[in-house]
């Protein structure tokens, strides 16, 4: 399939240049972003930019709108742009997103492919809604994926409260989102909308879809986010009250998970591995990127604790949502 990727130059759209490389199902045909970079060759813009990309010439949002002519869409402009642009290119073409826009629409699913494969469903219900022959599936906040492929191992435990505090990397602010000097040498315990979407996503995305809409899980949950000078790789402290379980079977849970294993998507890795002390330079690329370490396990408080760590960019944001491209592939969403 002929694929677009909106917002290549910027950090997530890079993440998808290079993971759309040499992909067995999606080619890469249109690289768009603003009208600073239109007209240059990507390798120009962007330096670790694959061989083959380099000599592309990027094309600009207007002009792409006027001619798409691709089979799908990879979003990753900034949400201010998004919720139109979405909504055009949905009316014909499959749109997979990592902007906020649509998240909280009832009929836009906010799919983790090993969490709530199901909630692809709402495709239906969307083009019944809307009359678009396309569609538009997001990928949550980057925390929040993180989080919620660690909180499905233990849903068959009967989650009743979180508590989680993040500790988020650099590029989760976007290429040229954090001064330097605001960052080195310090941690900033406030990131704008960040704790709402952790809260509100996570649940959406565990919720039930109960006629043709998603009943929201209804366990507690509390997040504090914090920026910290790391690269890439995002690493959270959760906290965690069960309805039952011990130890021993949390952590099996945990070891044990690997949901999608017998689908064959081309991306698809096992999303949880344990290890004792999990930390983003270490771990942040295992299974290419999608893979999250969890560890730390113990019991705390009447529940357990636990420390979880994965890659932003790609866990996170670009790799989600291939993922999630390949599901609705798999699933037949995709002519
Ligand atoms: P970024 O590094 O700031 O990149 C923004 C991209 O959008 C660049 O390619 C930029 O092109 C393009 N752009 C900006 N204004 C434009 C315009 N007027 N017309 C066309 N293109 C324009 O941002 P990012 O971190 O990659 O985030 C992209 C999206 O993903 C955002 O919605 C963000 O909230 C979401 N997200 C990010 C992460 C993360 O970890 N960073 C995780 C999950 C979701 P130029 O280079 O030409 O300016």
């Amino acid at each position: 399939m002929k694929v677009a990727v909106l917002g290549a130059t910027g950090m997530v759209g890079r993440t998808f240049v290079r993971l759309l490389a040499g992909h067995p199902w999606f080619r890469i045909e249109k690289l768009v972003a603003s009208e600073r970079s239109a007209g240059k060759k990507y390798g120009e813009l962007v330096d670790d930019s694959p061989e083959e990309f380099r000599d592309v010439e990027v094309t600009s949002l207007p002009e792409f709108l006027r001619d798409p002519d691709v089979d799908l869409v990879f979003n990753a402009l900034p949400a201010s742009l998004s919720k139109e642009v979405e909504e055009e290119l949905a009316q014909s073409l499959p749109v997979f997103t990592n902007a906020r826009s649509h998240r909280y629409d009832p009929d836009v699913p906010i799919l983790v492919p090993e969490v709530n494969r199901e909630h692809l469903k709402l495709i239906d219900v969307q083009r019944g809604r809307r009359g678009w022959e396309g569609f538009i599936v997001t990928n949550p906040n980057c925390s929040t994926a993180i989080l919620t492929v660690s909180l499905a191992a233990l849903r068959g435990f009967g989650i009743r409260e979180v508590n989680v505090a993040t500790m988020q990397a650099i590029s989760g602010a976007g290429y040229s989102g954090l001064s330097a000097l605001a960052i080195q040498d310090n941690v900033i315990p406030l990131i704008q909308g960040e704790e709402w979407k952790i809260e509100n996503e996570s649940r959406k995305i565990l919720g039930e879809l109960d006629g043709g809409e998603i009943k929201p899980a209804e366990f507690r949950i509390s997040a504090i986010a914090t920026r910290v000078p790391v690269l890439h790789g995002h690493t959270e402290a959760v906290f965690v009250k069960l309805e039952r379980g011990s130890l021993e079977d949390v952590r099996e849970a945990f070891e044990s998970f690997d949901p999608l294993g017998e689908l064959g998507l081309p991306s698809y890795e096992r999303p949880l591995v344990y290890s004792d002390v999990p930390q983003p330079r270490l771990h942040r690329d295992r299974g290419r990127g999608l893979t999250v370490t969890v560890g730390r396990l113990e019991e705390s408080s009447g529940g357990f604790k636990y420390v979880v760590t994965g890659h932003n960019l790609v866990r996170g944001a670009a790799g989600g949502s291939v993922l999630n491209a390949e599901l609705a592939y798999r699933l037949g969403y995709l002519k």
